[in-house]
């Protein structure tokens, strides 16, 4: 499969050229000739699997050939296209400010060599207002928002829905774990009737489906396989090991593994602050990721990272959302995700576009119970590791263990976290029993 074949004009694989883009994605292969016919495309997609190209190429190319068609029509009727404003014609809904720029930044660059230039705004919350709004004044084709500042700048008059002609929902599951159900909703209710769709979602739980039936016309579907299948080239380890041994186990194997650059996640800002303090302590170029730090220094962050200046990002889970690195050959979950949802998403951070990676947990005993359940959903084990000098002494409590046999599929899952002496206790006071 190629580019080529997929039907997308000379201008845009002179784009997907210069950004090295060699073959087509699977997500791409399905969903561009889809899109391109206007159909409406719901896909299982994560960040990583190329979707932003995939709805991002079929788009411009369907804009352009309006443009062109629109232009002809304009010159029998002589002027009329002088003071127009735009008319927002490509709406994209993502779940935060960070995929908002980086959705942004990549139709720029697909967009590069066609012949009309395109306006693209970029929109997100947290950030002052007014500068969006004078961006929007004579208007923009395609719009990347965040649901809530979109809302405010409706409100405000900025712009006008209703010439929309595509929507986007882009990482649609996120932006319902957020909380945008419902400027999801007061932004469907000014969008024109008729439109085309389409929905990207890394999982598909009951609300996801949900809002996408509600949501999409005949789609077509691009799922592709199994989730945890479908994730890149990822190596999934574990490492059990005590709760306050984890700095000095996660910089042994900073040093160890060699890594160029390593995503750590943590669960909370203050993790965030004291343990890259605690790297850098130990001579790491580490910094925190979190919303305490403003959008230019996290985009400064961001550019260290990628031409290897910082060597660890610890960052939450909110900040590291939409975090683009190619080569970013480890994933860190110092502490464990909330839920199978966000793990599959930290994850997802390594091993993009065909490169592989690892993704490391630490597994302190009393978040055993935890990353099970994690397991369950992606219907994956991973084995428990030690590592030397790490080994843990906690052991994981006897009624969550005796809970997570009943609840276990095989009937019992054995193997809490026990120390090497602890083993040879037990094993010793079994001798000469029977099982
Ligand atoms: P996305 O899933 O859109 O966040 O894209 C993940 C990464 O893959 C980005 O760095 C893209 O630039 C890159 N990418 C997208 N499509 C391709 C492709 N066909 N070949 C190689 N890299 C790609």
């Amino acid at each position: 499969m190629t580019f080529e074949s997929l039907g997308l004009i000379p201008e845009l694989l002179q784009a997907v050229a210069a950004r090295q883009y060699e073959t087509p994605t699977a997500v791409q292969t399905a969903a561009i000739p889809a899109i391109l016919a206007g159909e409406d495309v719901m896909a299982l997609a994560q960040t990583g699997s190329g979707k932003t190209a995939a709805f991002a190429l079929p788009l411009l190319q369907r804009m352009q050939q309006r443009i062109q068609q629109e232009a002809e029509e304009s010159s029998k009727d002589s002027n009329n296209e002088s003071n127009k404003a735009r008319k927002v014609n490509i709406l994209v809904l993502v779940p935060t400010r960070e995929l908002s720029g980086q959705v942004g930044q990549t139709i720029e660059a697909l967009a590069a060599h066609l012949p009309k230039k395109l306006k693209v705004a970029v929109i997100y919350g947290g950030a002052s207002i007014n500068p969006q709004m004078m961006h929007l004044r004579g208007g923009a084709d395609i719009v990347i928002s965040t649901p809530g500042r979109l809302l405010d700048l409706l409100d405000n008059n900025a712009l006008s829905l209703k010439d929309v002609a595509t929507l986007v929902l882009d990482e649609a599951d996120r932006l319902l774990d957020l909380g945008f159900a419902d400027e999801i909703k007061r932004i469907l209710e000014q969008l024109p009737a008729k439109r085309q769709n389409l929905f990207f979602s890394a999982t598909f739980s009951p609300a996801v489906k949900k809002l996408a039936l509600a949501l999409l016309h005949e789609p077509r579907r691009v799922a592709i396989a199994d989730l945890a299948e479908n994730l890149p080239d990822i190596a999934q380890r574990t490492i059990a090991v005590d709760g306050d041994k984890r700095t000095r186990l996660l910089v042994h194997l900073i040093k160890d593994q060699q890594w160029e650059r390593v995503l750590v996640f943590v669960a909370t800002k203050y993790a965030s602050d004291t343990v890259s303090n605690k790297l850098k302590k130990a001579g790491i170029k580490a910094e925190a990721f979190n919303g305490d730090a403003s959008q230019g220094a996290r985009q400064h962050m961001l550019t260290d990272f990628k031409a290897n200046r910082i060597q660890v990002l610890v960052a939450t889970d909110l900040a590291a959302r939409g975090i683009d690195v190619a080569g970013l050959p480890a994933v860190v979950n110092y502490d464990l995700p909330r839920s199978a949802d966000d793990y599959l998403h930290r994850i997802g951070r390594t091993g993009r576009a065909g490169a592989s990676g690892t993704a490391i947990s630490f597994i302190v005993a009393e978040h055993e119970m935890h990353f099970r359940l994690i397991e369950k959903r992606q219907d994956k084990r991973v084995p428990r590791e030690t590592i030397a000098g790490f080994e843990p002494t906690a052991i994981v409590a006897d009624k969550a263990e005796s809970e997570a046999n009943a609840d276990a599929p095989t009937g019992g899952i054995k193997g809490a976290r026990k120390s090497k002496k602890d083993k040879l206790r037990e094993q010793a006071a079994k001798n000469g029993q029977p099982g």
